[in-house]
């Protein structure tokens, strides 16, 4: 794992996490600068830059693994019925700022407009 990918620090223990899940191939914990009551990342173990990586690298069990990850978070969380909104940010147009693939999972209130005035 690259030792200049913070989120792998996460994976490997270097640096602390408020975790709320783990599992073999997925942890999630809560973000640093929350923008919801619930703000939940959701991150492979497997170090992958974007979600373009890991659609194309990371095995059918990976992205199994996730996909149930999510669900298995916002049921934990307590917004399943109330509803979320994932965000998987990728690339410099899509303002992705940790180079590891990464679902933001946010939900506890009324999200609005997917997409805000640039
Ligand atoms: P993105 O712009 O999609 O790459 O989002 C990166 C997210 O990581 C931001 O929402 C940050 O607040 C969050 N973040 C950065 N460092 C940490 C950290 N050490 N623990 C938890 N969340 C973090």
């Amino acid at each position: 794992m690259s030792q200049d990918c913070l989120f792998c620090k996460i994976v490997e223990g270097t640096i602390p996490a408020d975790k709320v899940h783990e599992d073999g191939d997925v942890i999630a914990f809560r973000d640093i600068a929350p923008q919801a009551p619930v703000h939940v990342l959701i991150i492979p173990k497997g170090a992958y830059l974007s979600s373009t990586e890991f659609s194309q690298r990371a095995s059918d069990a990976e992205i199994a693994g996730f996909t149930r990850a999510i669900a298995e978070v916002a049921r934990r969380e307590g917004v399943a019925e109330s509803g979320y909104r994932l965000i998987a940010n990728a690339g410099a147009n899509g303002h992705q700022e940790v180079p590891h693939f990464h679902m933001h999972l946010l939900g506890g209130r009324r999200m609005g407009r997917m997409v805000q005035p640039a």
